[in-house]
């Protein structure tokens, strides 16, 4: 294999990989392997059920408990209709910026894990390195659970994660969940004339929505948690975005459609508003269906994201602290593949290079500066594992 000495030498080459998350990574996956082989570093793939992705885990150092987990993503956003001024598969220098799809969110932190494994494979370091790359995270961080639970029951137990997203390198302790549903609401077409005998599917999700509306209303009047407090605003919203139905201003709406996402605060969780929304939507289907028995509401779950909740004082917190310098208080507005883990039982923060503004866009890029803190942060994470 070429040399790859570097955090940009690996960047450039993870950026080459056009690993849009409904393509494959599995390109990315074998160098990756073939990488970590040629320091030693065994890795594991855990297949996606198609067959064309994987996630990949690797461990260096003791077989011991108590080690640490770098965590990133392997998929990018698309670049389809995006107006980039260099090839988003070429990672570019221009003005001391690093131009590529994928530089900044986040293989910009999945390359200084990589260059952490190899350094850390040649260390005496007295706690164990693991990685753990997933796939899919742009499309709901969902496969992610099949990693954690994977590496929870195949390798010793980690004390600490690090989910490198775009932080600017500041730890950032929480971010709210997330949970969605596709609703489909049937009714009965009639001439609305005769409306007490039609069911209009609009009228009825009017009503559903408005549920939403009085729980925005109640969540603002609360006060907030201690938890919830540090977000902007510091509580719970539902919010719908799109909505079609109908066909004609004098026929009762056989069909509406639309797509409701809840964003709750850390202390709350996907379940508790799911079942208040489903038993609503059920108590409103059966008045529905007192008119006519083929009408109601069919929901669809888009997805369902726990909340990151801050520990303070956690063993993930206080290490990302002394590695960094940051003692701010920080949360953020995105999900990321952190509450995964801390739902299972790890101590996780959110910490890695670049600005968050750039993900997703055109001329996509990662400052040098973040990419030299972020190596920075790793020659003191070594210097930790082997204190
Ligand atoms: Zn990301």
């Amino acid at each position: 294999m070429e040399n790859f000495s570097t955090p940009r030498e690996i960047l450039a080459k993870l950026v080459s990989f056009p690993t849009v998350s409904c393509d494959t990574n599995l390109p990315l996956v074998e160098w990756v392997e073939t990488y970590l082989d040629s320091y030693g570093i065994r890795s594991q793939r855990i297949m996606s059920p198609c067959g064309t992705k994987a996630h990949l885990y690797a461990q260096t150092g003791p077989d011991d408990d108590g080690g640490v987990i770098l965590s990133g993503h392997t998929d990018v956003v698309p670049v389809d209709g995006q107006a980039w001024t260099t090839d988003p598969w070429t990672l570019t220098e221009r003005d001391g910026k690093l131009y590529g799809r994928g530089s900044c969110d986040m293989k910009g932190f999945d390359a200084l894990a990589l260059f952490a494994m190899a350094r850390a494979s040649a260390l005496p370091i007295k706690r164990p390195l693991q990685l753990a790359l997933s796939f899919d995270e742009e499309v709901g961080c969902v496969a992610v659970v099949d990693l954690v639970e994977t590496m929870l029951g195949a390798l010793p137990r980690a004390r600490e994660v690090i989910v490198g997203e775009p932080t600017m390198m500041k730890v950032v302790t929480g971010h709210k969940g997330g949970l969605g549903y596709h609703v489909h609401v049937r009714g009965h077409e009639v001439h609305s004339s005769l409306l007490p005998y039609g069911v209009s599917a609009i009228m009825q999700a009017a009503k559903l929505i408005d549920w939403a509306n009085q729980r925005n209303v109640e969540n603002a009047a609360q006060a907030p948690s201690e938890l919830a407090a540090p977000f902007v605003p510091p509580f719970t919203t539902l919010h719908v975005g799109e909505i079609e139905g109908g066909t004609a201003h004098n026929i009762t709406a056989k069909d509406c459609r639309f797509f409701i996402e809840f964003r709750f605060v850390p202390g709350e969780s996907p379940e508790d508003w799911a079942s208040l929304f489903e038993a609503k939507a059920a108590e409103l289907s059966a008045e529905m269906q007192k008119i006519h028995p083929d009408t109601g509401f069919d929901l669809k779950r888009g997805f369902a994201l726990p909340a990151l909740a801050p520990e303070t004082d956690g063993p993930a917190e206080t290490l990302a602290r002394r590695l960094t310098g940051d003692n701010g208080q920080h949360v953020v507005s995105y999900g990321t593949e952190g509450s995964q883990f801390q739902v299972r039982g790890y101590s996780t923060v959110i910490c890695g290079p670049g600005d968050i503004a750039q993900a997703h866009q055109p001329d996509e890029f990662l400052a040098l500066e973040q990419l030299a803190a972020g190596e920075a942060f790793v020659d003191r994470l070594l210097d930790s594992l082997c204190a």
